[in-house]
């Protein structure tokens, strides 16, 4: 599986330690113990994941940078992943590669499915919504590329097919 550096901003990975790293997540009940322990009114809504490249699924609170939720280390799977609650067990009911901070393929999928399948947390077939990162070589911009347009959202410069 394909590792990928941190690229975002220089200020977040200094943010970022051991400390500050997100609650792994290695079965199914320790993620309904750690979702258990989120306000209620945010557990309907998608949680920070990273998955470092010992195949670790790292949870953190929605909005946290992914490089603390990693704690600083270089990951093979990044984005959002939401949860919804099904005959008393949490399952993933949405799961993402949306992280500009590590702008993974969406071919991370498969560190995604084997954490998930690893942790026995029922889980998407595939992304709910995969992402396409390019950054750009004119002007450093990392664009999300959409309805295949690939130009630079900065500069207009074109970008990597
Ligand atoms: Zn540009």
């Amino acid at each position: 599986m394909r590792t990928y550096p941190y690229v975002g901003p220089a200020e977040h990975l200094a943010r970022a330690s051991v400390a500050t790293a997100g609650r792994p997540v290695t079965t199914a009940h320790a993620l309904a113990v750690w979702l258990s322990e989120q306000p209620p009114d945010d557990v309907a809504e998608p949680f920070t994941y990273t998955v470092d490249t010992g195949l670790l699924l790292r949870l953190a609170p929605r909005r946290s940078e992914h490089v603390v939720c990693s704690g600083g280390v270089p990951v093979i799977a990044a984005g959002e992943m939401s949860f919804t609650r099904q005959g008393g067990n949490w399952e993933v009911d949405g799961v993402t590669n949306q992280s500009t901070g590590y702008c993974p393929d969406p071919e991370s999928w498969a560190a995604v499915h084997a954490a998930l399948e690893t942790a026995g947390v029922e889980h998407p077939a595939y992304f709910t919504h995969a992402f396409t990162f390019r950054r750009c070589a004119g002007c450093g911009h990392q664009n999300i590329v959409r309805d295949e347009y690939f130009f630079c959202a900065l500069c207009d410069e074109p970008l990597p097919p």
